[in-house]
């Protein structure tokens, strides 16, 4: 058992370097209708179902540091090269290095919407990164629960369990801030009567957090092995889908 917090320091003296940050790959993507995307290396977490497992592991040896403004260069790039207006961090966690990521944000122009797709541990550790983050109105977070109890958070991270209450208070302190958040849950591993009691938890924040996005497990690399040498059960599907409170 680790503590994500204490990981989230280590992990950022390997990926955080003044205001750089380490990134292992620039693309487009076909999520959200098409995004540009910045792969970032380096997470607090180590969730058994990770696409990006090598990275996240391992992060001395994936990627090289990137200055906020080749990042934002690229990634502003990609987007009117497609035609996207949409872009995001995505690959690790992007809230590791909080100066590199407030940088990048300033240099984004307000046409393009910024999709920052975090577990939120850190914005729940610290309300004043949620506030930092308030003034960016071209900001729509999406914050991913792993599982929906202390329980399930700790089988499928292998964090210690309050780190379940730190995402929780990160969706909270967005929310208060004024950031436009959006929580989805891993919800494969989770029964039906944990949801409901997840989605009644943020509808005590605000109903509108009671509209959770359901993302559900897929089987990327060696994702199946992992979860067959855990033991774990598991629902898979292929697209994430966001469902109302009453049709859970
Ligand atoms: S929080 Fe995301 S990047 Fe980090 S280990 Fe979990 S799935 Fe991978």
């Amino acid at each position: 058992m680790y503590d994500p917090l204490k990981m989230a320091e280590e992990v950022a003296k390997v990926v955080c370097q003044n205001d750089q940050r380490k990134y292992y790959r620039f693309r487009s993507a076909r999520f959200y209708g098409g995004i540009a995307t910045g792969d970032c290396v380096g997470c607090c977490l180590r969730c058994i179902f990770c696409w990006s497992w090598p990275e996240v592991i391992n992060p001395e040896a994936y990627g090289r540091f990137y200055a906020p403004p080749e990042v934002a260069k690229k990634l502003i790039g990609i987007a009117r090269k497609r035609g996207f207006d949409q872009i995001r961090i995505s690959g690790n966690e992007p809230t590791l290095c909080r100066e590199h990521l407030i940088r990048v944000l300033e240099l984004i122009p307000e046409d393009l919407l910024f999709i920052l797709e975090t577990n939120g541990i850190l914005l729940g550790a610290d309300e004043t990164y949620a506030r930092d983050l308030a003034r960016f109105k071209n900001l729509y977070v999406r914050l991913s629960l792993k599982g929906a109890t202390e329980e399930e958070f700790f089988l499928l991270t292998g964090a210690e369990p309050k780190g379940f209450s730190l995402q929780l208070a990160g969706v909270e302190n967005l929310f208060r801030a004024g950031v436009q958040v959006q929580p989805a849950v891993m919800s494969s591993f989770s029964p039906p009567e944990h949801i409901r009691s997840l989605q009644k938890h943020l509808g005590h924040i605000h109903p509108e957090l009671a509209e959770l996005e359901i993302e559900e497990l897929v089987l990327y690399g060696d994702v199946a092995k992992r979860l067959e040498k855990a033991k774990l059960k598991y629902r898979t599907a292929h697209q994430p889908r966001r469902i109302p409170p009453e049709q859970v």
